[in-house]
């Protein structure tokens, strides 16, 4: 029998504005345990929290860039847990009615594109964390850290309409890489402030009807979601194979031992007794200032790709390599406008650099001086490369480096006949062996007068050269 997989991926992204999303306390990561924190954050009786508009701001602008529909007016709820990091015993997120429905995004895997639904966006705020540290009364300690109390973060649920693990990490770089471009949220995994459920089952192919799932969690990179889908996968398979059956449960990814185990099932699943937190009136979110926000979505990293492809005639996969960054695909395009005679070559250039241009090292200017003088033959491929590599170590032009160090490439036929009369007279072993129809070492013959040129020569001439002299 063949099995399915269906996938379908709740992300929260925490939200990159300054202060939290119902008091003025500031959201940043790392300060000293509990120093960014107020009553309201805290839980303390009698506060009120009061809504940042930034952080509406935000998730309208990602419901906006996912094409979902913003609902004119939703509403925050309490979702009541005690937990020792959550003082108020009941977190603020939305539920019955969440800010924005119905939105897709398109992924591109082996050529093709398919469209992932979007089910809902949602407006939430973090909990604390605890630190298990130190010991009280002979047992192991924890302590709480209220810090990310009130962190806003946004969740977005996709449709179960994802089918293998490669889908799954297509679509959440492809939705981190929007985030990052409309700088709602920095896409940080590893620091958590984009995470990721996942929810997964297996069914017999051609059934229409959903298996049970399993939720999974506690991955923390994209690579480690696809591993636990993969395993998860499997596991389901094996388990109905085997005559038996999946249960509805929550497993967590143990990525040490490559394996996912339960952590609780549905008996002991919440119930959360969610209702309308009577603090917060209803959110209106009205049409203009929608319209508004819409004027401020970036182009987004799918339609960079289809005009660089276009307008530069560049291979889709490079398109994608500097769409992967916004700041990236800026800088191949200013070079391109520097020199735009051969864009293929300036977008390897900018590819291979890449960490050197987020690094901020790199000028437009550099790329496009050392593909436009390699063009022309002014310097060689090596030259090129180590004109840059001297670029990006002192930060001077590219063209001032190549003068002040006498690296333009020799071409001219005299300068290089004479090298190449020294060459051969230094070798009438080889010259003879070569006469006598060992072809090969025409090859020995250019990289010695690579080496006498410092490789400044050009190859081409160099060869025209030896040809001639070697008289074959
Ligand atoms: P729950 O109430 O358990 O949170 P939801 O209906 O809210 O379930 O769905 C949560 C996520 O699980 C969504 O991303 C959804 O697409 C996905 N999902 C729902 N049913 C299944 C299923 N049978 N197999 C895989 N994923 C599913
Ligand atoms: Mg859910
Ligand atoms: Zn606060």
């Amino acid at each position: 029998m063949e099995y399915e997989a269906v996938i379908g991926l709740e992300v929260h992204a925490q939200l990159s504005t300054r202060s939290k999303i119902f008091c003025a306390c500031s959201a940043s990561f790392g300060s000293p345990p509990n120093e960014n924190t107020c009553p309201v954050c805290t839980g303390m009786p009698g506060v009120l929290p009061v809504l940042n508009r930034r952080v509406v701001e935000f998730a309208v602008r990602t419901a906006l860039a996912t094409s979902c529909t913003v609902q004119k007016r939703s509403v925050f709820a309490r979702k009541n847990y005690f937990y020792p990091d959550l003082p108020k015993a009941y977190q603020i997120s939305q539920y019955e009615l969440p800010l924005a429905l119905a939105g897709h995004i398109d992924i591109e895997l082996n050529g093709g594109t398919k469209r992932i639904g979007i089910t809902r966006i949602h407006m939430e705020e973090d909990a604390g964390k605890l630190v298990h540290e130190g010991e009280f009364a002979g047992a192991q300690a924890s302590l709480a850290d209220l810090n990310r109390c009130s962190v806003p973060l946004m969740e977005i649920v996709s449709e179960p309409d994802i089918r293998t693990p490669e889908e799954a990490g297509a679509y959440l770089r492809r939705l981190r890489d929007i985030l990052v471009y409309l700088e709602v949220c920095d896409g940080n995994m590893e620091e958590g402030s984009f995470r990721c459920d996942a929810n997964v089952s297996v069914r017999p192919k051609g059934q229409e009807k959903f298996g049970t799932k399993a939720e999974l969690k506690n991955m923390n990179s994209f690579r480690n979601v696809e591993k636990a889908l993969e395993y998860e996968i499997r596991r389901q398979i094996e388990r109905i194979e085997d005559g038996g059956k999946v249960v509805q449960e929550t497993r967590l990814w143990d990525a040490a031992a490559a394996v996912t185990v339960s952590m609780r099932g549905k008996e002991e699943a919440h119930d959360y007794r969610y209702f309308p937190d009577p603090d917060l009136l209803p959110l209106m979110v009205e049409e203009a200032w929608v319209e508004e926000l819409r004027k401020t979505i970036p182009e987004l990293p799918g339609e960079k790709v289809a005009r660089f492809v276009k307008a530069y005639g560049i291979p889709r996969y490079d398109a994608w390599l500097l769409a992967s960054s916004r700041s990236l695909a800026d800088f191949f395009e200013a070079s391109a406008a520097v020199y735009g005679a051969n864009p293929k070559v300036t977008a390897n250039e900018c590819i291979h650099w890449k960490d050197a241009v987020a690094a901020g090292r790199l000028t437009p200017e550099t790329i496009a001086h050392a593909v436009e003088d390699r063009e022309s033959g002014a310097i060689s491929a090596t030259v090129s490369k180590t004109l840059v590599e001297l670029a990006i170590e002192t930060g001077k032009p590219i063209r001032r480096i190549r003068d002040e160090k006498g690296l333009t490439q020799v071409s001219d036929t005299g300068a290089l006949e004479e090298i190449a009369a020294k060459v051969l007279a230094a070798n009438p072993k080889e010259v003879e062996s070569y006469r006598n129809g060992k072809a090969g070492l025409l090859s020995f013959f250019v990289g010695q007068v690579m080496k006498e040129t410092r490789g400044k020569a050009n190859p081409r001439i160099v060869q025209e050269v030896l040809k001639k002299k070697l008289g074959v």
